[in-house]
């Protein structure tokens, strides 16, 4: 083992593992391998010792089983120990830096876990009567205004559970407000080319029709072929800032004039906004919608597609266009829920409803506490230090990745490269596979498409200089492995449970349910 400035490194072994007989067990030392639970489990074997109930008489009449459930048992540890590896097998937040570019990995703080635990939070149920849950609506309220005062806008929807959620909310918005006007009929949606893919795909589904708009070589909105398109026929822009390039829109304002002059609204994407956080109000260049991934800027956990939030504020011509529910505060400081009973004719605009409930409370409560633990100051701070850390990686790593808009000055919070300059043969998906091999989760790759085989780098204002460092000099070892053509590289990861997998066919034909082998021929 070597000690060097960038702190803890393990020396790379002399040859790959190829060159050491597999294990008895398949484990490799702590890695331990682990076979589905049907694999291991049996019918006859059970962790529940009590005896079935006698006594009692069905009362699913005809509709009881008859036949045995056939699912796998386990006794109670092979049950903690199965869980337990599979979740070993995994990569988080909490084991190391997690450098998804436009994700904001972000640590999440445990005082955030401590309070959405407190029981008067965890134990609200959204059908208690109003007046049982006046702190939980105490909560949606203050962390409404919170998000309105950084945004500079005028209203908020808290309700969308993810930013693409949100995205639809938004878009949703545009069109009842076009429709209000009796301008239905624009149908055209702008769009960057450097895009995340649910802005079009939101748009489309919204019933509108995309077109693309080109970047310039800067990496930024063509603001010019952007005026060109407008007209009556544009019924909104969709742009993100700072984009997924990592860049400042410097033209924002004077795109969201022009788009207003034609009569269309601007949807800006916020899942970027930890860049800006405390620093600029997207209110101020003219949006009219924007949605706020809690789970990047505001440390809630990014938790398998479930307990995402992603509220949208509103500008004053879109907010009462937006979905019930939401809550208002009366003269006596009670909290109301205004819903489609409480409503009356007050809100005649709203386009309906978009959840169930009120929106993910636990979400709530943790980013409240994030933020009111960082301050108006910290949030600052916050944007100061990612940005900070992004410029770092990028000038760290310029000499030795291409970085292709590395003179379009600072980035934001995020720092992009390309796969200009690797051997012939080797990709981004070469260095992506042996970042796992050195214990990190790969970069996002491929995106934004504007950018060929690009590797985007978030390291977010969580990360120490000592991690950032170990981290460029990993991906430094491998992009100079990819540039020496290292034959190792094409077939890593190596020290990984699988090694490269076929994701195209996993991704189009993924094997979701377990089928039992056939049975061995019983003369053997
Ligand atoms: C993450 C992200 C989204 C989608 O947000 P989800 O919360 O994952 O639905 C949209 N646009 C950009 C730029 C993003 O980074």
């Amino acid at each position: 083992m070597t000690i060097n400035q960038s702190g803890w490194r393990p020396e790379r072994p002399e040859s790959n593992t190829d060159a050491v007989p597999a294990s008895f067990t398949g484990n490799k030392a702590l890695m331990l391998e682990e076979a589905l639970i049907f694999e291991i489990g049996d019918t006859s074997t059970t962790g529940v010792d009590i005896a079935g109930a006698t006594g009692c008489a069905s009362r699913l009449g005809c509709l009881a089983r008859t036949a045995p459930i056939g699912l796998p048992g386990l006794s109670e540890p092979e049950t903690v120990r199965h869980y337990t590896r599979l979740s070993r097998q995994n990569y988080a937040i909490d084991l190391g830096l997690f450098p998804l570019g436009s994700c904001t990995m972000k640590h999440n703080p445990r005082l955030n876990e401590k309070m959405a635990r407190l029981p008067g939070f965890a134990d609200v149920h959204p059908l208690q009567p109003v007046d049982t849950v006046q702190g939980a609506l105490g909560v949606i309220n203050e962390l409404a205004v919170w998000l309105i005062k950084l945004t500079g806008m005028h209203g908020v929807a808290m309700s969308p559970k993810a930013g693409a959620h949100g995205e639809l909310c938004g878009m949703l918005c545009i069109k009842a407000a076009l429709e209000k006007r009796g301008e239905g009929h624009r149908k055209v949606v702008l769009v960057p080319e450097s895009a995340h893919g649910t802005n079009p795909a939101t748009a489309a589904f919204a019933g509108f029709t995309v077109e693309d708009i080109p970047a310039n070589a800067a990496g930024r909105i063509d603001t010019d072929a952007l005026k060109a398109r407008l007209g009556p026929d544009v019924a909104a822009v969709m742009i993100t800032n700072p984009n997924t390039c990592g860049l400042f829109e410097r033209d924002l304002k004077e795109i969201s004039d022009a788009v207003h002059a034609v009569g269309g609204y601007v949807y800006c994407d916020g899942a970027n906004f930890n860049a800006i956080v405390g620093r600029v109000r997207p209110g101020d260049l003219g949006v009219d919608a924007m949605h706020i991934n809690l789970h990047k800027t505001f440390s809630t956990p990014h938790g398998g597609g479930g307990p995402g939030s992603g509220p949208v504020v509103l500008s004053e011509a879109l907010s009462p266009f937006g979905p019930l529910p939401f809550t208002t505060r009366d003269a006596e400081g009670h909290f109301q829920l205004i819903e489609e009973e409480t409503a009356g004719d007050d809100h005649p605009d709203t386009f309906g409803r978009m959840t169930a409930f009120h929106g993910q409370m636990g979400m709530f409560t943790r980013a409240l506490t994030y933020i009111l633990s960082h301050g108006a100051d910290g949030l600052r701070q916050v944007a100061e230090d990612a940005v900070l850390n992004a410029n770092y990686i990028l000038r760290s790593l310029e000499t030795t990745l291409d970085a292709p808009f590395a003179e379009s000055g600072p980035c934001m919070h995020e720092a992009i490269f390309s796969d200009h300059g690797l051997a012939a043969g080797f990709s981004t998906i070469d260095i992506a596979k042996g970042l796992i091999d050195e214990g990190f989760h790969p970069m996002t790759m491929y995106f934004p498409l504007v950018v060929h085989g690009a590797m985007l780098v978030e390291p977010t204002e969580t990360e120490s200089k000592a991690a950032l460092d170990q981290f460029i000099g990993a991906l430094r070892s491998v992009a100079e492995r990819a540039k020496a053509g290292d034959a190792a590289l094409k077939t890593a990861p190596h020290f990984a449970p699988r090694s490269r997998l076929d994701e195209t066919l996993a991704a189009r034909k993924p094997v979701l349910a377990y089928r039992e082998p056939p049975m061995a021929a019983a003369a053997e």
